[in-house]
């Protein structure tokens, strides 16, 4: 039995994909120890790991008014990942486990850098739960950036230096080449996603090993009025932009004006943040609108997805073969959204350009053009054939066999 410790950010789409492999970790009896903010104690309860809590100071990223919508340069993305995850983590990581010892790491792929740091201070195998796409290059080298002629870059640079050289103080560690903070690290890369969904697999070296979505059951899954679907529509679209980029008023107004004389039910999560008064009157009747549902039940009632193209929604729906219309707003989103494209199992629109039009012509095509259901199943079944977290288990248990 080996001693394990696996860290992630407070997100859900990054916490999400972790349950079924601890769980199965801690069934193959290691005794995982998961640290997270207190926010996902009880989603870790069920898993049967240790749960230690971060006590951070400050809050946790999503409230340091970095929106990643609004990231302009490479520099934004790098900024982001030392000041809103390395420089808030690692050193609060390495405090707690001070008088600890481990037989390996398990650390998001968002630590970049920070991953390598614990790795080297631990001197302990690492792996990184990759639950973006995997990328060769640097993260902040591959997402998507827009018009940066008004961003003062020699501030930008100098503040992540200044950032970089701190961190790097605090842990004692040698300061890293700015392209490598925003790195995925670790001995090897456990990635939620199939080979056939992954772009440019062939880059990638032997470290990544691919096993599909982790998807298991969520204990703390709000209720939902199910018997509400499909009574009196027997179409039924589920709407969701993820957890974090939820407060885009105007995007769900645009969704009610473009769907509210379509024959279906339409189910909108609109983000715990999002203020349910703030729609006024403009609710069609056609809509049940819930600040959260339990995603994994819903998409399985569902004909089509709306989606901001996060990396779990879209393979969590590709799972239970639903096709997708794609809204990208930042990150890895608009590059997981041009793959399913690619792969027929969905539609892209630009957010930018966005009408009720457009909304209404996506949904359509993708409700009545067979082809991409029948893609979506395509992809659907890689995922599944992937392995899930039971193989993520047995490739990490085989590798790090303890002395
Ligand atoms: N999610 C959910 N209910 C909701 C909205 C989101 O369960 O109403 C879950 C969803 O199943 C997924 C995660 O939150 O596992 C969102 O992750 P994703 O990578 O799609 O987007 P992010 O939140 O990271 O932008």
């Amino acid at each position: 039995m080996a001693r394990v410790l696996y860290v992630t950010i407070p997100a859900d789409g990054h916490v999400n994909p972790t349950l079924g492999l601890v769980k199965q970790l801690v069934d193959n009896g290691e005794e995982v120890v998961y640290m997270c903010s207190e926010e996902y104690r009880d989603r870790l309860a069920q898993t049967g790991a240790q749960f230690r809590a971060y006590q951070l100071d400050e809050p946790v990223f999503r409230d340091l008014g970095f929106n990643p919508t609004e990231f302009k340069h490479p520099l934004h993305f790098t900024d982001f990942m030392l000041r809103g995850i390395i420089e808030l983590h690692i050193p609060e990581i390495l405090r707690q486990i001070e008088t600890d010892s481990f037989d390996y790491l398990i650390f998001d792929s968002l630590f970049g850098w920070g991953g390598a740091i614990l790795g080297e201070k631990l001197g302990i195998p690492t792996i990184c739960s990759v639950t973006n796409l995997a990328f060769a290059e640097p993260l902040s080298q591959i997402v998507e950036v827009f018009d940066a002629s008004d961003v003062d870059v020699n501030a930008l640079y100098e503040r992540v230096t200044q950032t970089a050289q701190s961190i790097a103080r605090i842990c004692n560690v040698p300061v890293p080449a700015i392209e490598d903070i925003t790195r995925q690290f670790g001995d090897m890369k456990i990635v939620f996603t199939s080979r056939e969904f992954q772009p440019d697999a062939d880059k990638l070296d032997d470290s990544y090993i691919f096993t599909g979505p982790s998807i298991t059951s969520r204990p703390d899954a709000p209720s939902f009025p199910f018997e509400k679907l499909r009574s009196p529509h027997d179409k039924v679209v589920y709407i969701s932009m993820g957890s974090i980029l939820t407060k885009d008023v105007e995007l769900y107004k645009l969704c009610f004006a473009a769907f509210q004389d379509i024959p279906a039910q339409f189910v909108l999560s609109c983000g715990r943040d999002t203020e349910l008064e703030s729609f006024g009157d403009h609710i069609p009747p056609n809509f049940i609108v819930e600040p959260y549902v339990p995603q994994l039940e819903v998409l399985q009632q569902a004909d089509a997805f709306i989606t901001h193209a996060g990396m779990n929604s879209t393979s969590e729906a590709l799972y239970f073969h639903v096709p997708l219309v794609m809204i990208p707003l930042s990150s890895d989103q608009p590059i997981v959204a041009k793959r399913v494209e690619e792969l027929g199992a969905g539609i892209m629109l630009d957010r930018g350009q966005l009408t009720p039009t457009a909304l209404k012509d996506a949904l359509l095509q993708v409700l009545n053009e067979s082809t991409y259901k029948e893609r979506a199943m395509q992809v659907g079944d890689s995922l599944r054939n992937a392995g899930g977290y039971k193989e993520a288990a047995r490739r990490i248990m085989e590798m790090f066999v303890p002395d």
